[in-house]
């Protein structure tokens, strides 16, 4: 085992400020409320700043800022609107490092992973769809096709810039203003965002970002004045969202949980998949909806794989988010270390067996270790519910008809991964997954030009990509 020095990433470059309000018309501006929201470190529980809770009141004003905005944004050239996402793509670039470790302070994700996979992603997803603004007539909607109005975009924690880079970059290429809400639990780049909307000049109100909690997102989808939904986060949300839309007209899109199986066949690459494994469900403390979470290993070399995975997990450093050397970071809040307890202590009282490598927990914040549950019966709650964590279960399967049967024994349908050195298999396992995306031979690959989205529960519209589009014109 290598000994390492801390690589500790300095935080000299942020600015964070005591407390922020709501940023509306192009303007900071106070809450008519006085609630506020402390956001903290999940690595410390230091407390990083307060934020306002938009109230109803505040999330209208929001609404009426962008429905102004949206005369003039959705009259521009496309060629014109280009400019001002490019510039927003080149900005969050220069910002990066700022963005990075702001994303790590406030999420509790490693600083690797923030500064390698998030931040190149959402400077990418800006590139992508500014590139799309003038070419609309050419993605397949018919010659001319236009936006839909005010946007309400209600976010997750688990990748709080990125998710944002899905929502607003479509959005603004094809016309249409924005109202978002990030999660409360991490608030601080979006904020930085509505700066970076400020910097390029972008026209006040294109932008509007309203910080809160369930509530101000049901206040903002529920609002008359928004013309499309946009909504990622969970199963139990997006079915309220779902019902309380209905009939309304409003355009929705829902991108919902997942329980991807990730199928290791005996003829794979086994130190790859193994790889793939780890990146499958310890990415992002497995904080990732389309987490490879039930590993499917063919019987023949589901010993050899485990053995392998165990003495790979071994090599996993958690700690501090903000060391370079960090594999896995804290749990983004004590709620979600909750229900990540809860459903592993399910596991055990089912009869599975856990297992996790030797390794010391910090004393403060919200930790958990890499945990691999084996002997896992599809009827468990491992198997079937969604934990958001770093828990993998492990099932075995004998043919190729049965991984699939068992990969498909799932009310989700968001991602899965196939694992093989036969291109002929994973075309025919390709075809018969229900799942929106179909990795092989790698887990957790994202990329703008490529259509995202789920099967059954797992929601519906796709985001990047031409796909992508769809969501925010009248089509
Ligand atoms: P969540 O509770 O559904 O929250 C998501 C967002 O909705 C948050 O901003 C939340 O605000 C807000 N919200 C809560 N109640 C609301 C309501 N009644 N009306 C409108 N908005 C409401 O989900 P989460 O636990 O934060 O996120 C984890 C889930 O997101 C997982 O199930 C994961 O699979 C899913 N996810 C899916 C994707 C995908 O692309 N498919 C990507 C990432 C995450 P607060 O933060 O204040 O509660
Ligand atoms: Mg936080």
């Amino acid at each position: 085992m290598f000994e390492y020095a801390p690589a500790p990433e300095s935080r000299e470059i942020v600015d964070i400020k005591p407390s922020y309000g709501l940023f509306i018309g192009g303007e900071w501006v106070d809450s008519q409320g006085d609630t506020h929201h402390k956001t903290i470190n999940p690595a410390s529980e230091e407390v990083l700043a307060e934020v306002a809770w938009a109230t109803e009141a505040d999330v209208d004003r929001a609404v009426q800022a962008a429905r102004t905005a949206f005369t003039t944004w959705s009259a521009l050239p496309g060629s014109e609107r280009a400019k001002y996402i490019f510039r927003i793509a080149r900005i969050i670039q220069e910002r990066s490092r700022e963005l990075a470790i702001l994303e790590t302070l406030d999420n509790g994700k490693p600083i690797r992973e923030s500064r390698d996979v998030d931040l190149p992603l959402v400077a990418a997803h800006f590139f992508y769809y500014a590139g799309w603004a003038d070419k609309l007539g050419y993605a397949g909607f018919g010659p001319d096709p236009r936006p839909l109005g005010v946007a309400g975009q209600v976010i997750p924690w688990n990748f709080p810039l990125l998710m944002l880079a899905w929502k607003i970059a479509p959005a603004l290429a094809c016309g249409n203003t924005v109202v978002l809400k990030p999660a409360e639990t991490t608030p601080l780049t979006a904020l930085a965002f509505a700066d970076i909307c400020r910097q390029a000049d972008l026209p006040p109100g294109v932008v509007n970002i309203v910080t809160g909690a369930g509530e101000t997102g049901a206040a903002l989808v529920n609002h008359p004045g928004v013309d499309k939904v946009a909504f990622t986060g969970s199963t139990e949300v997006g079915r309220m969202i779902a019902r309380s839309v209905a009939g309304t007209g409003k355009k929705l899109s829902l991108e919902l949980g997942g329980k991807a199986a990730n199928i290791v066949f005996e003829d794979a690459a086994l130190d790859q998949a193994v790889e793939g494994i780890v990146n499958g469900i310890f990415f992002n403390q497995g904080h990732v909806c389309c987490a490879g979470s039930r590993l499917l290993v063919q019987e023949s070399v589901a010993d050899e794989v485990l053995d392998a995975l165990k003495r790979r997990l071994s090599t996993l450093r958690l700690g501090d988010p903000m060391d370079k050397n960090t594999d896995i970071g804290a749990i983004n809040s004590a709620a979600q270390l909750a229900k990540i307890r809860e459903l592993a202590e399910a596991g055990v009282n089912e009869g599975a067996e856990r297992w996790s490598p030797a390794c010391p927990i910090p004393e403060r914040g919200f930790w958990f270790p890499p945990t691999v549950f084996t002997g896992v019966a599809q009827s468990h709650r491992i198997a079937r519910e969604e934990i958001f964590g770093p828990v993998l279960s492990v099932l075995t399967f004998r043919t190729p008809a049965e991984a699939v049967e068992k990969a498909n024994n799932t009310p989700y349908g968001l991602s899965a991964g196939i694992w093989t050195e036969k291109g002929s298999r994973i075309l025919w396992m390709a075809d018969r997954l229900r799942a929106g995306v179909v990795w092989a031979n790698t887990f957790n690959r994202f990329d703008p030009t490529s259509p995202f989205g789920g099967y059954k529960e797992s929601g519906y519209g796709r985001e990047g990509g031409r796909h992508g589009l769809e969501a925010y014109l009248a089509v």
